[in-house]
């Protein structure tokens, strides 16, 4: 059949995501997915849109939920694109700002999706070192010939890079975009969105899958410059006007807007956070400083691979990338306290 296919579909090397299995009672920790349901207000604002209009064509221009987004930050309505989840953003991003031919930059360890669009657009990139440590050298992402894409805080070392250093990376590249992909910002300190209005070559890039707990509705939204944004537009009109449905549009605004149920979760997250971290620690483990919903680990004395497996073969997931330097570390997604109690307890008699 490959004779049939266009080049395009030949070169794709697709991204393979974590698994999804259809059993009961497992643990699942392996897809940095929220342990908690979204906002009763967002089941409440879905099932009302299902009872109206859904005969008809959803908004193109987004504006209702781009009005609300651009709210929350203190932005503009104009400043705000929204996608079917931030993996769309992110390659209509690829296609809207990086050239076929300049070399983009990008850190080594980093989201395996960014090869995977490099590849299909013909985008060349270098995959920069990190220090041994998996922190940054900002000034290895100075001065880019085509762009530079990184996750802030990375994954899946789970680091945060002070806001101060990547404004230094922005600086620095006036003349290309500088693409922050902040999937998990809201584990950690500072987001980059405050520096919007200063730079018109940064655009950063969050999801409601992980802090708002949407990861099945598929919403993704980039903050920028207007000119930036326009830019996505004219991707997305090119593509598909309607990349998000009645019921996600209806979903994720109500999500935005009820930030006392997002502040109540995301801080249990980061309460059980540190607890798993203390507990990991207690059994040898080596945990990287998490700025994530999840925590990456490794354990001098039994191979990241062997880990996974004995945890597999009793139901509970975490990922493994067999891939250097991270060939010993496994990434473990933060459950509910009840789940990584059991976790642990597991975990304990496995490395024990
Ligand atoms: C989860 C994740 C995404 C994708 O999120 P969706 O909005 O669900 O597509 C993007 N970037 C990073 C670094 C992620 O971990």
């Amino acid at each position: 059949m490959t004779n049939l296919w266009s080049s395009m579909a030949q070169r794709a090397e697709p991204y393979i995501p974590g698994e999804q299995l259809n059993k009961e009672n497992i643990i699942k920790l392996n897809t940095n997915e929220n342990p908690y349901p979204p906002s009763p207000k967002v089941i409440e604002a879905i099932s009302k849109e299902v009872g109206k209009d859904l005969r008809l064509y959803p908004s193109p221009t987004m504006e209702d939920l781009r009005c609300s987004i651009a709210r929350y930050y203190g932005l503009e309505t104009e400043n705000v694109f929204i996608g079917n989840g931030s993996d769309e953003v992110l390659a209509f991003s690829f296609m809207a700002f990086f050239e076929p031919g300049k070399q983009i930059l990008f850190p080594n360890i980093t989201y395996s999706f960014y090869p995977v669009y490099a590849k299909l657009f013909h985008i060349p990139y270098k995959e920069v070192p990190l220090n041994s440590d998996f922190t940054v050298n900002v000034e290895n992402f100075f001065h880019s010939d085509g762009g530079v894409i990184f996750p802030n805080p990375n994954a899946p070392t789970s680091i945060y890079l002070p806001l101060e250093y990547v404004e230094k990376i922005v600086q620095n590249n006036r003349e290309k975009v500088v693409i922050i992909d902040e999937a998990y910002i809201d584990f950690a300190p500072e987001s980059a969105v405050k520096l919007v209005n200063q730079y018109d070559n940064l655009l950063v890039i969050q999801t409601m899958s992980k802090s708002r707990a949407l990861a099945g509705l598929r919403v993704g939204f980039a903050l920028g410059n207007e000119q930036l944004i326009q830019a996505l537009i004219r991707m997305k009109d090119s593509f598909n006007s309607y990349p998000i449905d009645r019921l996600a549009m209806a979903g994720a605004k109500a999500a935005i807007e009820d930030q006392a149920y997002f502040k109540e979760t995301t801080e249990k997250i980061l309460t059980t956070r540190t607890w798993v971290t203390k507990q990991l620690e207690a059994l040898g483990f080596k945990v990287l400083p998490s700025s994530t919903n999840f925590v990456f680990a490794s354990h001098p004395e039994m191979a990241a691979e062997k880990i996974y497996e004995e945890l597999r073969e009793k139901d509970m997931l975490i990922r493994y990338f067999g891939k250097e330097p991270i060939d010993n570390f496994v990434r473990i997604t933060i459950g509910t306290r009840k789940e990584m109690e059991q976790f642990i307890e597991t975990v304990g008699e496995i490395v024990g």
